[in-house]
């Protein structure tokens, strides 16, 4: 049995409970909690608030976890880092009050910063030769410069909406974050073989999220050129069409390879170009 901790509520939740469904493993989940068995899969569910899991973890209490990279560094227990999820993206910035002069990080000497990250931000500060005086607030650090507790900020942003409202601008990225698969280590060879088979269902899921199934009708004389378009994994899948002298084309292409050569599969004659996602993908 593998003990997987994931977050309790908020932002990584979601996403960690479509992870494991999608990988096959079947719980219930029902609101409340604390724990539960897959009825499936051997694991344990443990639902924690994010803060606690890396200690949980680097513990031995959960043998595995969901959490953010910002969270894992924070907190810089011991932790083995399994796999990068590609969900809870995010970055850790400093902002600065929207008219504050702003010349680079020399800028913050001997200032006043809030954060709720001293530790990432502290050796951030120290990389740069800068002495600043850290506030450590747990929460709504954005607006502690409109009441006059600290000079800049340094706190996760996405979109940077919440920033703008409160009158902030950003002025250094120092962490670039997502959610991480972390586990304690030293796990049990009944343990590793477990992860082992859990990391391969979340590999397949990953992949297929960044890769596209194509389906194209092109005319019979174009497919040499079009499937030279293609940067597929292997040589396209090419099906008469009822009507002569087409054929329908399918690959499987990078989603970021498609977008370039849309416009010279169309030159070329493709039609009907059909786009789908990929939901497990397994090479
Ligand atoms: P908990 O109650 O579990 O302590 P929390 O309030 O500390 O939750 P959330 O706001 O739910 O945490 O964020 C969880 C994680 O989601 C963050 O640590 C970070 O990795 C990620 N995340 C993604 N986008 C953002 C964002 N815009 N602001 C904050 N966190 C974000
Ligand atoms: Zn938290």
């Amino acid at each position: 049995m593998l003990r997987i901790a994931i977050q309790k509520s908020g932002r990584l939740h979601d996403d960690s409970i479509g992870l494991l469904k999608d990988a096959g493993i079947g719980f219930s989940n029902g609101y409340g909690r604390l724990r539960t068995e897959s009825y499936n899969f051997p694991v344990e569910i443990f639902f924690l608030r994010d803060d606690d899991i890396p200690e949980y973890v680097s513990d031995g209490v959960a043998d595995i976890g969901i959490v953010g990279e910002n969270i894992v560094l924070e907190k810089s227990k011991t932790v083995d880092t399994v796999t990068r999820l590609g969900f809870g993206k995010c970055r850790l910035c400093i902002a600065v009050p929207k008219n504050a002069e702003y010349n680079g990080v020399h800028s913050l000497q001997n200032r006043r910063i809030a954060t709720s990250y001293p530790h990432i931000l502290g050796q951030y500060l120290a990389k740069n030769d800068i002495t600043a005086t850290l506030h450590d607030i747990s929460g709504s650090v954005e607006i502690a410069p409109s009441i006059g507790l600290a000079d800049a900020i340094c706190d996760l942003v996405s979109s940077g909406s919440t920033l703008l409202m409160n009158g902030l601008r950003e002025v250094e990225t120092i962490l670039k974050s997502e959610a991480l698969l972390i586990a304690a280590p030293g796990l049990s060879a009944e343990k590793m073989a477990i992860l082992q088979q859990l990391t391969f269902r979340f590999d397949a899921l990953l992949l297929a999220k960044k890769h596209k199934y194509i389906l194209m009708n092109v005319p019979n004389d174009q497919i040499a050129h079009i499937s030279g378009l293609l940067p597929g994994m292997r040589s396209p899948t090419i099906m008469p069409l009822a009507e002569a002298g087409w054929s329908s084309l399918h690959t499987v292409v990078a989603e970021n390879e498609f977008w370039p050569i849309i416009e010279q599969l169309k030159a070329a004659g493709a039609e009907g170009i059909l786009v789908t996602s990929i939901e497990k993908m397994i090479l």
